[in-house]
C-alpha cells in the first residue's frame, strides 16, 4: 500500500488546507465523470480513501503513529464497501459545492466584504462605497467549461429505430461542467481584482450585522451560471469619547475636578450633535449618572427610517492632579485637615467596622 501523503502529494507536515487543495486537484483530475482513461476510476478511490484518514486531525495522528487506522477501513479500495460508488462521488462533490452538484455548481461562491462605518453614520445612515476583491475569469480559455458531450445541456439525445431517448450525459454526470484543464489558470479563474459596490446603510447598524448583495461575489463559469453573493459584514469604528451600550445608549465618561463635585457647576457636555447644558448638583458623587433621553443613536429598526433613539448617558469622574504647586499643596493640606474635624459617614463607619 502507498504512502497516504504521497497517494495525494503532500508533505508529512502538510496543512489541512494544502491537503484539501491537492486532494481536491487530484479528485477532479481523475474523476470518473471527467476522465475516462484506464485506471483513473481505482486512482480516483485511492485519492479519497487517503484524504478520508489525512483530513480527519483524529484519524491522521493515528496513521501518523501506527501507519494504519481502525480495522484498515481506508486501505485501497476497501473504504467503499457496502456503500454505491456514486453515494461517495455526491459525498466528494457536496464537500466542494455544498450540497447538490446539479444545483449549486451553478452559483458562483460568495465573498465577503467589510464595511467600517462611523458613528456619525449609524446616526443618520449612509450611502457607502464597498471595495472587494473579485478573482477575474481567465482570458485564455474564457473560463468556460461546458461539457463538449452535451455542449452543456447535461442531457443527450439518442436517436433509435423507433424513437428518441433523452438521457443524462455520462462525461458530465447531467452537469453540463466539465472542470478546466487550462495551464494559463485554476479553474477559469485568475488573481482577484478589486470591485466596488455602493451600497445604502440604514440608521442604527451594530458591529457584525450581514446584509447580502446578490450578484456581486464570485463569477461563475458555468454556462448557466450566476455570479455569487457578496456578503457586506459592519465594523462600527470605535469613537475617540463616546461608547456605544446596547440599544442605542451611548456612554460619555466626564472627568470634573472635586471642587466642581463639591460646589456643583453648570457644564456643556458634547453630544452627537452639537453641545447641550448639564447642570452637576452640589454634592455629586463621583460615578453619578445624568440622562439625556433620546441623544444616543438609533435602534436598528431593519432598515427602515422610522426608529427609536437610545439616550446618552453622562457619567462623572474625578479628575486627580498629578502635578500641584507650594499655593495648592498648601490648600488642600488646610483641606485635609477640616475633613478629619468632621464626624466619619455613615458609610464609612459601617466599612471600618466591618475590617475589624
Ligand atoms: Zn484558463
Ligand atoms: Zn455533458
Amino acid at each position: 500500500m502507498r504512502n497516504l501523503y504521497e497517494v495525494l502529494g503532500v508533505e508529512k507536515n502538510a496543512s489541512a488546507d494544502d491537503i484539501k487543495k491537492n486532494y481536491r486537484n487530484l479528485a477532479m483530475k481523475f474523476h470518473p465523470d471527467v476522465n475516462r482513461e484506464k485506471g483513473a476510476e481505482e486512482k480516483f478511490k485511492e485519492l479519497s480513501n487517503a484524504y478520508e484518514v489525512l483530513s480527519d486531525p483524529n484519524k491522521r495522528s493515528q496513521y501518523d503513529m501506527n501507519g494504519t487506522v481502525g480495522n484498515n477501513r481506508f486501505q485501497n479500495g476497501q473504504q467503499n464497501q457496502g456503500k454505491p460508488y456514486s453515494t461517495v462521488m455526491d459525498d466528494i462533490f457536496s464537500q466542494f459545492f455544498g450540497g447538490d452538484r446539479r444545483r449549486q455548481v451553478i452559483k458562483g461562491d460568495t465573498i465577503l466584504a467589510y464595511a467600517n462605518i462611523t458613528f456619525d453614520q449609524v446616526l443618520k445612515g449612509c450611502d457607502t462605497s464597498i471595495k472587494f476583491l473579485r478573482k477575474t475569469i481567465c482570458e485564455k480559455c474564457k473560463g468556460k467549461n461546458i461539457c463538449p458531450h452535451c455542449n452543456g445541456s447535461g442531457s443527450r439525445t439518442i436517436h433509435g429505430m423507433q424513437m428518441v431517448v433523452q438521457s443524462s450525459c455520462h462525461a458530465c454526470n447531467g452537469t453540463g461542467y466539465i472542470s478546466i484543464n487550462c495551464d494559463e489558470c485554476q479553474g477559469g479563474f485568475k488573481e482577484a481584482k478589486e470591485d466596488i459596490v455602493y451600497m445604502p446603510i440604514p440608521p442604527g447598524v451594530e458591529t457584525g450585522m450581514r446584509f447580502l448583495r446578490q450578484g456581486y461575489g464570485e463569477l461563475s463559469t458555468h454556462p448557466q451560471g450566476i455570479a455569487g453573493d457578496l456578503i457586506v459584514v459592519i465594523q462600527v469604528v470605535d469613537h475617540p469619547i463616546f461608547k456605544r451600550l446596547p440599544v442605542g445608549d451611548i456612554l460619555l465618561e466626564y472627568p470634573l475636578n472635586y471642587a466642581d463635585l463639591v460646589l456643583g457647576k453648570e457644564v456643556e457636555v458634547p453630544t452627537l450633535e452639537g453641545k447641550l447644558k448639564l447642570n452637576i448638583p452640589s454634592g455629586t458623587q463621583m460615578g453619578s449618572i445624568f440622562r439625556f433621553q433620546g441623544s444616543g443613536l438609533p435602534i436598528y429598526n431593519q432598515g427602515s427610517t422610522i426608529y427609536q433613539r437610545g439616550d446618552l448617558i453622562v457619567q462623572v469622574g474625578i479628575e486627580v492632579p498629578t502635578e500641584i504647586d507650594d499655593e495648592y499643596r498648601e490648600v488642600l493640606i488646610k483641606l485635609k485637615e477640616l475633613d478629619n474635624q468632621k464626624p466619619l459617614s455613615n458609610k464609612r463607619q459601617t466599612i471600618d467596622n466591618l475590617g475589624e
